[in-house]
């Protein structure tokens, strides 16, 4: 073992928050990780999977609650001089030019003006900002704020470099034109940093950008499986290769946990369960497409993207509440209608919504509990907020709230109950109609 090439080493790391009732919700559990010098590594994972809170780790800005973590070494105590880190928003100080924002992280360490100057400006040249220094943060489109963000990072050399879903709020073309231009300074050793790991949402960006691709499990995280990736940079989008292994990734984001998928079944959500952020609209829309030729009921993800020109970010948690809801069934990167699914997009809309209703009512234990407490009420209905307060038992106050949103969405369309925005009252739907 070369261990003198072991950038950052991480053994066994848990790390938990406190949520606002007190209790200890795990976030990261016995996590191992390594970069090695050298190494462009992807760390894929649902949204709320612990990602941020690993890089916020291996920086030193949170520390971990068990195991040990390691730079170079060395145990990681506080912030590391050499690691920086980029962020999905820009994070640039409105009020400095661009070139001050760059300048900051040198300030910082004390380097003299003249220097920062250069410096900067040498940094800028490179990423393709020369003549911008004098702009201002608003001045500047989503992708050159990036660069600013980028540059930030990389004039103070850091050895490692911590990218947060650094190009995802970025339109697809700015987002892979600059994904290159990094791409273009790493492998052409034109920048001092010896090891990247980027978070990402996109698994075509992690195949094209990685030497390995590491995904995480949710709740809590946990390292599940690692993709090698021993192709030459750059990589060919469309080649056999790339379109194999977005393939294989596909499945292994897609596939649930081991103990899970041998059985055959999907577990039972339980009440905390995060509802996958994502609408009635895009649920049938993506169902419809699948039912549709060319793929009649079973598709490969990949061909299903393209095909519905939705991101990745859009269709996981479609494909997630599909499964939920019965009407389609993920497996190793295939897609394929149920039984159900079939009934379900033959049907007219009042069938549509009932079929929604009972499904929601038998495999989404959150909406089943709405409905039952409404059910032991009087008056039939109920504040929002008594739900609110039992997810938040769970979940962060904004993932409740998100949570309790798509609950009641699904809810209101499968007539299981009715939501009034005015009130924030829930209710038995209407007894008559029935
Ligand atoms: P990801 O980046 O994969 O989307 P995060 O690391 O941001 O996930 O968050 C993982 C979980 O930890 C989420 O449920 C989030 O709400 C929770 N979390 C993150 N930071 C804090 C914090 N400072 N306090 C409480 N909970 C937090
Ligand atoms: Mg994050």
């Amino acid at each position: 073992m070369m261990s003198q090439n072991v950038l950052i080493e991480l053994n066994g790391v848990d790390k938990s928050f406190r949520a606002a009732d007190g209790t200890a919700r795990n976030v990261l559990e016995q996590v191992d990780f390594t970069l090695q010098e050298g190494e462009i590594v992807a760390l894929l994972g649902k949204s709320g999977s612990g990602k941020s809170t690993l890089l916020r780790i291996i920086a030193g800005l949170i520390p971990a609650d068990k195991g040990q973590v390691d730079y170079r070494q060395q145990p990681v105590y506080g912030p590391v001089a050499g690691i920086a880190m980029v962020f999905q928003s820009f994070a640039l100080f409105p009020w400095l030019t661009v070139q001050q924002n760059v300048e900051l992280g040198l300030e910082a360490q004390g380097v003299a003006p003249d220097e920062r100057e250069k410096r900067a400006n040498a940094v800028l040249e490179m990423i393709g900002l020369a003549g911008f220094g004098g702009a201002l943060p608003r001045e500047l489109s989503g992708g050159m704020k990036q660069r600013v963000g980028i540059a930030r990072a990389i004039v103070t050399n850091p050895d490692i470099l911590l990218m947060d879903e650094a190009f995802s709020a970025l339109d697809v073309l700015t987002g892979e034109t600059l994904r290159n231009d990094m791409l273009e300074l790493w492998d052409g050793d034109r920048m001092p940093t010896r090891g990247i790991l980027i978070v990402s949402h996109n698994i075509e960006e992690a195949v094209m950008m990685s030497d390995r691709i590491i995904i995480l499990s949710s709740d809590p995280g946990r390292i599940r499986c690692e993709v090698k990736i021993d192709l030459p940079r750059p990589r060919d989008v469309d080649s056999i290769e790339v379109r194999a292994l977005i393939d294989e990734v596909y499945g292994l984001m897609t596939m649930r946990p081991v103990q899970e998928a041998t059985t055959g079944i999907t577990a039972p959500a339980h009440l905390g369960y995060r509802l996958p952020e994502t609408d009635i609209g895009r649920i049938e829309g993506v169902l419809d497409l699948l039912a549709d030729t060319p793929f009649d009921g079973h598709a490969d993800l990949p061909q299903l993207a393209e095909e519905s020109e939705l991101s990745d970010e859009e269709l996981f948690p479609t494909y997630e509440a599909l499964g939920l809801l019965g009407l389609a069934q993920i497996e190793q990167g295939d897609i394929t209608l149920t039984a159900l699914g079939r009934h379900y997009v033959e049907a007219d809309q009042a069938h549509k919504q009932e079929t929604f209703g009972q499904q929601l009512l038998t495999h989404v234990p959150l909406a089943a509990h709405i409905r039952r407490s409404l059910e032991a009420e009087p008056s039939g209905t109920l504040p929002e907020k008594r739900f609110l307060e039992l997810l938040e038992e769970f979940l962060k106050a904004e993932e409740a709230k998100r949570v309790l949103e798509v609950a009641i969405e699904w809810g209101r369309y499968g007539e299981v109950y009715e939501y009034d925005y005015h009130t924030g009252r829930l209710t038995l739907p209407d007894q008559d109609e029935a």
